[in-house]
């Protein structure tokens, strides 16, 4: 069976991670097992996402919320509670964050990119803007993002023109970004987490909105991952454990 090291160094090339400065470390977060049978796969190193991963007996958990952000000066109890689960069984995890985000054929913003068809894409910061192939009602559009998804969005506002073209879309926690959405010339912006001071800039611009979640905008790409790394490594049983987070 491949080695933990060999499965995360392939990770990080396919991920080119070296390329990103990131409050998230892009690599192993816990070591754990040299030889890997089981990979679980998850959005966030939730208590719950660990918790079945172990009863599971997975023996590498990949997120793309790690256990760390930023720099810590102390474990605290939600953390230990989590590190408890993970060294009580010698189970390793890796996080990919923005690399995950932003990568062009295994990222959360190229496959929803990809489901709401997009033409023309480029890169918009670590997601992509676009055009759709036909001008489209703002609430057709809600209910496509939300076909896309496969969930409910939980904000979204026709605060802009009424027809739907141009679409960024920047995954997660990026409701700050609606400027630079308008300046690349979007008529509407698509991501995850809408912050109340977000609210108000987007629609003192005039932009339109879909918040579809932070956990749904998120959920794609360590998906694709997996598929990616199930062809690369036949021999390792690998299975993504969904959680229903509605923010
Ligand atoms: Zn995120």
């Amino acid at each position: 069976m491949p080695s933990s090291t060999h499965i995360i160094s392939f990770c990080q090339s396919l991920l080119r991670t070296h390329e990103y400065e990131d409050h998230c470390h892009n690599g192993v977060q816990v070591p754990g097992k040299t030889e890997v049978f089981r990979i679980a796969l998850g959005v966030s190193a939730s208590k719950a996402f660990l918790q079945e991963a172990s009863h599971w007996n997975a023996d590498l958990c990949l997120v793309h919320h790690g256990l760390i952000f930023g720099t810590i000066d102390r474990i605290d109890d939600i953390l230990a509670g989590r590190l408890r689960i993970l060294l009580e069984k010698n189970i390793g995890l890796a996080g990919f964050h923005l690399p995950l985000d932003a990568h062009e054929l295994v990222g959360n913003n190229i496959a929803i990119a990809e489901l709401l068809g997009l033409e023309n894409i480029e890169k918009c910061d670590i997601g992509w803007i676009g055009d759709l192939s036909q001008k489209m009602e703002f609430p057709a559009f809600i209910r496509l993002v939300e076909e896309s998804l496969g969930t409910k969005a939980p904000f979204a506002e026709n605060f802009g023109t009424a027809f739907v073209q141009r679409v960024a879309i920047i995954s997660g926690g990026a409701s700050d970004y609606s400027q630079y959405a308008m300046s690349l010339g979007a008529d509407t912006f698509v991501f995850g987490e809408l912050k109340e001071s977000a609210y108000h800039h987007l629609k003192e611009r005039g932009l339109n909105f879909v918040a579809g979640g932070h956990f749904a905008t998120e959920r794609l790409g360590i998906q694709r991952l997996g598929e990616v790394l199930q062809k690369n490594f036949p021999d390792v049983e690998i299975r993504f454990f969904d959680e229903e987070v509605e923010i």
